[in-house]
């Protein structure tokens, strides 16, 4: 069967294009500024020349139909025709507490989808006009949606629950729900699959660090806690969302800038974290560069970042009682040597070592820590889009 993945945006949609036999990529690309102008850049697996140039694109429907045709067409094309795409898996970023798993998209669902709009208004939005628009082109293709949430749902009341007044999260919904869970679930399921030992009998700490970054302790293949939190600004300091801070900054600044509660919140979102501290850039990549130029206030946001890390690896140790393997994914994980290295420093205790050299190897699933290391370090490319082609298949297949 082969499967299309679509991660919808405000403005944008990637979209990848799998043959499950073999599970290999045909197709991946990208279109932009949606509803402004519109860019396709479309990059076939099979030799064929990417094709990189605007293209109308008034709604995602337009878009959604742009792909289609870039996807079937006899110069850029990886299938002969329409037909042969037997189901479309959807990333939707918040399924809220009505879904612990993927599902087949029928009237229910999208009404249900709507009704977490309140809890991501940028997200789901993106998601459901996404849906809406391959049903548009696509017709009875089966649907499925892969929720960012669901992994989370296994977590105890201890840990999803804020210490607000109940009514809260009975009338409004205001818990931990997390993000990042289809990569959290991913990356796990590969280090037992490295450890050789049934997931069930492991506790991972899974590190997803990229331009938004998440902790997750799963204990026996389980979320049991993570660092987002009812949106993703909390928990780390990321490129530029401040992770968790004291709650009445916001009526300090408030009174002290003339800012309302929305533009703080824009500020904290957009121009905090790494960026905000170090003034430089959100990109680990730059703020490497001016750390080891001498700039200090580079140097301090990348400390930040370790430490804010290290302490949360820290904390779910605890959590779990206990830890067999660490996971490092996503841009940061996957890349930077340096990043891991310190986060590493601060965990000797554990009796975790790191080998110098397989931390200089990118691009694979690798064993970082040393034969002798007490806990497993790895790192892990995560790969988002395989899950939800996977998810869509079971579920369609299961029909
Ligand atoms: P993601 O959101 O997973 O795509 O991660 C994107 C982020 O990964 C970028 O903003 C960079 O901060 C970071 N990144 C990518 N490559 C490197 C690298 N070689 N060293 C440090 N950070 C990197």
């Amino acid at each position: 069967m082969k499967i299309l993945v679509i991660n919808c945006g405000s403005s944008s949609l990637k979209y990848q294009l799998l043959d499950m036999e073999g599970e290999k990529l045909l197709a991946k690309g990208l279109c932009e500024r949606i509803g402004i102008d519109g860019h396709l850049t479309h990059k076939p697996q099979n030799g064929r020349p990417v094709f990189n140039e605007d293209v109308p694109m008034p709604t995602h429907t337009e878009a959604i139909a742009a792909v289609l045709e870039k996807l079937t067409s006899p110069e850029y094309g990886v299938v002969e025709s329409m037909s042969e795409i037997g189901a479309v898996g959807h990333r939707v970023v918040h399924g809220g507490e009505k879904f612990a798993c993927s599902v087949r998209i029928d009237d229910a669902v999208m009404d249900a989808l709507a009704e977490c709009i309140p809890l991501a208004p940028l997200h789901n939005p993106a998601n459901i006009t996404g849906i809406n628009a391959c049903k548009a082109v696509m017709g009875d293709v089966p649907q499925v949606a892969v929720f960012d949430t669901a992994f989370h749902q296994t977590m105890p009341g201890k840990a999803f629950m804020y210490p607000i007044p109940y009514s809260y999260y009975t009338d409004l919904k205001v818990r931990r729900y997390g993000f990042h869970g289809t990569s959290h679930r991913y990356v796990s399921k590969r280090a037992a699959e490295m450890m050789g030992k049934p997931i069930e009998e492991l506790k991972l700490i899974s590190c997803h660090m990229g331009n938004g970054s998440s902790i997750c302790a799963i204990d026996g293949g389980k979320s049991v806690d993570t660092s987002m939190g009812f949106t993703p600004i909390a928990g780390l300091p990321m490129g530029t969302r401040c992770g968790d801070i004291d709650v009445s900054i916001l009526e300090y600044l408030s009174a002290n800038t003339g800012k309302n509660i929305k533009e703080l919140t824009t500020i904290l979102n957009k121009m905090s974290g790494v960026l905000g501290v170090s003034g430089v850039s959100s990109d680990f990549r730059d703020l490497d560069v001016a750390a080891n130029q001498g700039n200090d206030r580079a140097r301090l946001a990348l400390d930040m970042f370790h430490y804010a890390v290290a302490k949360t690896v820290g904390s779910y140790v605890a959590a779990m009682n206990g830890v067999d393997g660490i996971i490092f994914t996503a841009g940061i994980g996957e890349n930077s040597a340096t990043t891991r290295a310190e986060i590493c420093k601060y965990l000797t205790y554990l009796g975790i070592e790191i080998c110098p050299e397989c931390n200089k190897k990118r691009g694979e699933d690798i064993f970082i820590s040393t034969e002798d290391s007490k806990v497993k370090v790895m790192v892990i490319p995560t790969n988002e889009e395989l899950v939800i082609a996977r998810d869509t298949r079971d579920i369609v297949e299961g029909l």
